[in-house]
């Protein structure tokens, strides 16, 4: 469903990405961790141009990102925010149907419609008609997620989607991102959840100064790491 190759990305001469590749198959699920200032963030940016990437190619089902069809594309990348980016003008329902309509030119009663669903589907069915500002932080960033969800995405990326949140309120975002990954959705999450990690990625991806330092399946990251700095970043923060 995803494949990035060798993207490289600098900023004013500071080289952030030095040539990051990974596929993605549908129906998986990879973690991304690694230090702050690694390169998670402006990685996942890159894959839908929300930074530009300076080399490099990424390919979404077959087809190239490209600027000149990046809209399109946009409209399949799904992405969750830290902040939520919430409408806070407009109510949860029309915060998670404004986008089929306006991007994807869904009818607006197929998009309503479409909305509850995902509603229900992240447990807020009741939410519908309360404003950002009346949920708590875990609530709007189930909104969100419902919202990206609503566009029937190809791929969902997460940039630390609980890392605002209260400690108690992280539990009810990553069981909807469990619920998501054993659903079969295709995501690429980046995380300090290890226990999210452990249970819903089929793969775990260490990056570090702008390179991948190692792959694989989370079991074995955890208890037999190649890398050493792989295995002293995983024992700090698993
Ligand atoms: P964190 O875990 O703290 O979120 P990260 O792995 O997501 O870190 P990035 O946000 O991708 O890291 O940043 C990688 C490097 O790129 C950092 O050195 C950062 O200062 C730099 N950087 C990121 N965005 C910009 C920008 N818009 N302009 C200049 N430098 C930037
Ligand atoms: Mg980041």
């Amino acid at each position: 469903v995803l494949d990035v190759r060798d993207v490289k990305k600098s900023y004013e001469g500071l080289e952030v990405l030095k040539g990051i590749g990974f596929g993605l198959r549908r129906g998986e699920t990879k973690v991304l961790v690694g230090p702050s200032g690694s390169g998670k963030s402006t990685l996942l940016r890159c894959i839908n141009h929300l930074t530009p990437p300076d080399e490099g190619r990424i390919f979404l089902s077959g087809e190239e990102v490209l600027e000149k069809n990046i809209d399109a594309m946009r409209a399949r990348i799904g992405f969750v925010f830290q902040d939520f980016n919430l409408f806070s003008h407009l109510t949860v329902l029309d915060n998670v149907r404004i986008c089929q309509v306006k991007v994807k030119g869904v009818a607006a009663d197929v998009a309503t419609e479409r909305a509850q669903q995902e509603l229900e589907r992240v447990g807020l069915g009741d939410k519908a008609s309360a404003y950002p500002a009346e949920l708590s932080g875990g609530q709007q960033q189930r909104v969100s997620i419902a919202r990206a969800l609503a566009m029937d995405p190809d791929v969902l990326l997460f940039d630390e989607p609980t890392s605002a949140l209260d400690p108690e309120l992280t539990g009810e975002v990553v069981r909807v991102m469990q619920k998501l990954a054993s659903d079969g959705m295709t995501m690429v999450v980046v995380t300090h959840e290890m226990s999210f990690a452990r249970q819903a990625a089929d793969e775990l991806i260490f990056m570090e100064n702008g390179y991948i330092i190692e792959q694989g399946p989370p079991q074995q990251l955890f208890s037999s790491a190649a890398n050493d700095r792989t295995r002293a970043f995983l024992n700090v923060i698993a």
